[in-house]
């Protein structure tokens, strides 16, 4: 395991612990809350994943007005999974809506970009990890699972993404496209590979806040092709300059490497004891 990961775990584990405070370990799940934000199939089963799995409360908030109608027509799973709770609303991210949950979880079929933003900037306002799985097309994509103010922000992401990529124009286009058209979808999709996006994600969810195995997109972007089995985990390094979670944490950009093995031989002789 690298230093990045090492560092990140531990930041993961001093959440666990501050979240779980005198509660015992094995009550995780019974007590976890989840909002998850839903956008068409792959929404849907990552929905049923996370009731099933037994949170105490899975609240499902519809993205587009087409998945409100999706779940006006599911209302009858409620009964069969009583943790389960949807919002007649679309989506709207603010405190008082988000003041229950102890993990924001996105789930959608094209990217929107200001419901991103705005979980992100509501993330780190309210100290709430979040985390979200985009499927497009063939290429599944995780993460950044982000911690305020101890991980890459998703307003990182965009920026160190851009300045990675050589077609940007590109990339902007599509940003272009999904801001001015709320409806715009990829219409091919393959069921299998939708119901391997919701598994991905229901582990992700479930590593978080389960603890152990540790989740794998802390910080991280993790790219799998349902076509062609690649799979890529890239680190996301925090952007020094990041208008988001440089606001709300400035200790993440203060600790220097000295800190960071400080911190690392601290929890293995915690572990060791
Ligand atoms: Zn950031």
């Amino acid at each position: 395991m690298n230093i990045h990961d090492q560092a990140l775990r531990q930041r993961h584990a001093d959440w666990l612990q501050t979240w779980l405070g005198a509660q015992p370990a094995r009550e995780r799940w019974k007590s976890a809350q989840v909002t998850l934000f839903v956008n068409g199939a792959l929404g849907y089963q990552t929905a049923l994943n996370l009731a099933d799995l037994g949170f105490q409360r899975v609240r499902v908030l519809p993205i587009q007005a087409s998945d409100r109608a999706i779940w006006q027509r599911a209302s009858g799973l409620s009964s069969s999974r009583p943790n389960l709770a949807i919002a007649n609303n679309t989506w709207n991210v603010n405190e008082m809506t988000l003041a229950p949950s102890d993990l924001l979880v996105v789930a959608a079929e094209r990217p929107f970009p200001e419901l991103l933003e705005a979980i992100n900037q509501a993330s780190h306002r309210s100290a709430k990890p979040w985390t979200q799985l985009l499927a497009w097309g063939n290429e599944l994509t995780l993460g950044p699972t982000v911690l305020p103010g101890q991980s890459a922000c998703y307003a990182c992401y965009q920026t160190r993404r851009y300045a990675n990529e050589s077609r940007v124009d590109v990339w902007q286009a599509r940003e272009t496209l999904f801001r001015n058209d709320p409806d715009a979808i990829l219409q091919g999709r393959l069921q299998p590979l939708t119901n391997l996006a919701a598994a991905y994600l229901t582990s992700e969810v479930a590593r978080f806040l389960g603890g152990a195995p540790a989740p794998i997109a802390i910080g991280h972007e993790v790219v799998w092709d349902g076509l062609y089995q690649t799979y890529r985990r890239s680190l996301i390094v925090p952007f020094e300059h990041c208008p988001v979670c440089r606001a709300a944490q400035p200790a993440l950009f203060s600790d220097s490497l000295e800190q960071m093995l400080d911190r690392i031989q601290l929890s293995q002789a915690r572990g060791a004891a």
